[in-house]
């Protein structure tokens, strides 16, 4: 498929109310969102690294930044048949893997559309099919906790996703875990803590939570694996496994019992793949992560739960959590809460609504081949 034209935008896309975890406070997710043409075809990909570079290295400024000085005009012409070759293009570039992984991402979407295929079937998904869990972000008041986690249990919801940080812990979970003995919750403490802090994740051990995930730094095997040895609640690593190869490592080190795969962490879907696949072999179950993009990335994470080691509700979350209005449509089939059915079209069958993309976007670039 030669890449004949490229359209990169950089995204604010308002949220309602606000989400909070250990690194900022979001009242838009900020992303980064990129055409692939290919004559008379197209695909679309969005990466959403947040607007302050604490998740990770990168921003919706260094992507936007990036993509267009340094990765289109290595893709731009050229003759792309595969994602692993499209990786190969990019390897010179060290990190920036959400920039990466928007441009992944877009060639993933227009390659299903050519193959005339869903891209859950293209990448051997089970059934077109996903369950989606919860996500409840830091708030101002238990109290407040309390009628939010009683909205999803309602619901219907399989599991519930808190984020955890310094001054909303232990008193909060325990409160929660009085009401609310036997719900599926995990933790998400997004790297905000140290091994110093080993008295306060024994003491979770007596919370029930099926998992902790990326309890410290973003970028560490070693002392997760030294806290894993420690306690018996499961770690579950996000941050931290950035490629194929950081996966492999911590596996051997023991950091983790389970694995969340963001497209957006890992340069896109060609390394998901690659990072499922590893942790299929090895034994240890994943599901699927989300930075809050709109119903466009969530249309490659939904491809991404249909696969075979996912084992845990994934971060899919109904259009309604966030916008009052998705950028993508359309939005994702969702008969019941928890359960979401990808589009039986080629490709992943979302793009963005052109009125709203002309709304959100802040700045963008066309680039053409001669
Ligand atoms: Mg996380």
């Amino acid at each position: 498929m030669k890449i004949d034209a490229i359209e990169i935008y950089r995204l604010a896309v308002p949220i309602i109310g606000y989400y909070k975890t250990a690194f900022a406070r979001a009242e838009c997710f900020n992303s980064i969102l990129v055409k692939l043409i290919s004559g008379k075809n197209y695909g679309w990909g969005e990466a959403a690294p947040w607007g302050f570079p604490g998740f990770c290295g990168e921003c919706d400024i260094t992507a936007y930044q990036v993509a267009k000085t340094f990765i289109a005009p290595l893709l731009l012409g050229q003759d792309i048949e595969t994602g692993k070759a499209l990786q190969q293009k990019l390897a010179g570039i060290k990190e920036n893997n959400f920039a990466k992984a928007a441009f992944d991402l877009a060639w993933w979407d227009l390659y299903a559309k050519e193959q005339k295929t869903p891209l859950w079937k293209l990448i051997g998904g089970d059934n077109d099919e996903a369950e989606g869990g919860a996500a409840i972000g830091a708030l101002d008041s238990i109290d407040l906790l309390m009628e939010e986690v009683q909205k999803v249990v309602d619901a219907g919801y399989p599991r519930i996703k808190l984020k955890y940080c310094p001054g909303w812990e232990l008193e909060m979970l325990r409160a929660l875990r009085k009401n609310f003995p036997n719900v599926i919750i995990h933790i998400d403490c997004n790297s905000a803590y140290t091994l110093a802090d080993l008295d306060m994740f024994k003491k979770l051990d007596a919370c029930n939570l099926a998992m902790i995930e990326q309890p410290l730094m973003h970028d560490d095997l070693l002392d997760h694996a030294v806290l894993q040895s420690k306690i018996g609640t499961p770690i579950c690593l996000d941050e931290s496994i950035t490629s194929a190869d950081k996966a492999r490592k911590a596996i051997q080190l023991k950091a983790c019992k389970w694995i969340n795969i963001k497209h957006g962490r890992v340069g896109g879907i060609t390394n998901a793949l690659l990072i499922h696949d590893i942790c299929k072999i090895s034994n240890i179950p994943c599901w699927i992560g989300s930075m809050g993009e709109s119903a466009i990335g969530y249309a490659f994470s939904l491809a991404l739960a249909t696969l075979p080691n996912i084992k845990y509700p994934s971060d899919i979350l109904p259009s309604s959590r966030y916008y009052k209005k998705d950028l993508g449509y359309p939005v994702l089939q969702n008969p019941v809460p928890g359960k979401f059915i990808a589009f039986p079209v080629p490709g992943i069958g979302v793009e963005p609504d052109p009125e709203m993309l002309e709304c959100v976007t802040v700045e963008k670039t066309f680039v053409r081949r001669d």
